[in-house]
């Protein structure tokens, strides 16, 4: 039988609570990439000039390869 001791017992306490952090932390930046990659891969009908393309830039501005100016994908 192991015997534990308070101060195990603490660092098993920490160590659960940076694993829970660090699970959190992983969670939220797979859903920001998984934001990331839904943006890049938007296809885009300019505001400006009517053309249609495929956004390359990760986030929700692009600019239109055809007049140059920037459009908001959403
Ligand atoms: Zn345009």
């Amino acid at each position: 039988m192991i015997e534990i001791l308070p101060d195990t017992a603490c660092m098993l306490y920490v160590g659960s609570m940076v694993i829970m952090l660090l699970l959190a932390w992983v969670r939220s930046v797979h859903k920001e990439r998984k934001k990331i990659l839904q943006y890049t891969h938007s296809a885009i009908r300019c505001e400006f000039c009517a053309a249609s393309f495929t956004n390359t830039r990760t986030g929700p501005l692009s600019r239109c390869p055809h007049c140059g100016l920037i459009n908001n994908a959403n």
